[in-house]
């Protein structure tokens, strides 16, 4: 293991990088509707039914895909878990810059 504690920091995020496989692109999003039902709870205007909706870009046009409510705390992680891979792609690459601006002609160290 490197002693250099930013690399170390570096190795710790490119090994977690498997544990976040199922990460979702997108966000999830509850939209409340009524069900167009005469004598639901939700014929009023109140009481609304809630709805999840996993917005995405999908070929850069924006889809919802409907999530049913047995899934949302599944898709909520799978969603979660791209954030955690973004940060942590941002922390890589502020280190990879630090390192380069220091010394822009090394060769790559390994982890
Ligand atoms: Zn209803």
């Amino acid at each position: 293991m490197p002693s250099d504690p930013e690399l170390q920091q570096r190795g710790r995020l490119v090994r977690s990088l498997g544990r976040w496989r199922e990460m979702l692109p997108g966000s999830l999003v509850v939209r409340h509707r009524q069900c167009g039902k005469p004598n639901c709870r939700c014929a009023q205007g109140q009481n609304l039914h809630p709805q999840f909706q996993l917005s995405v870009l999908v070929q850069g046009q924006p889809k919802a895909i409907h999530i049913p409510a047995h899934r949302v705390e599944q898709v909520r992680r799978w969603v979660e878990m791209r954030q955690r891979f973004e940060q942590a792609a941002k922390t890589i690459t502020d280190i990879n810059l630090r390192r380069f601006l220091r010394s822009p002609e090394q060769e790559p160290s390994p982890d």
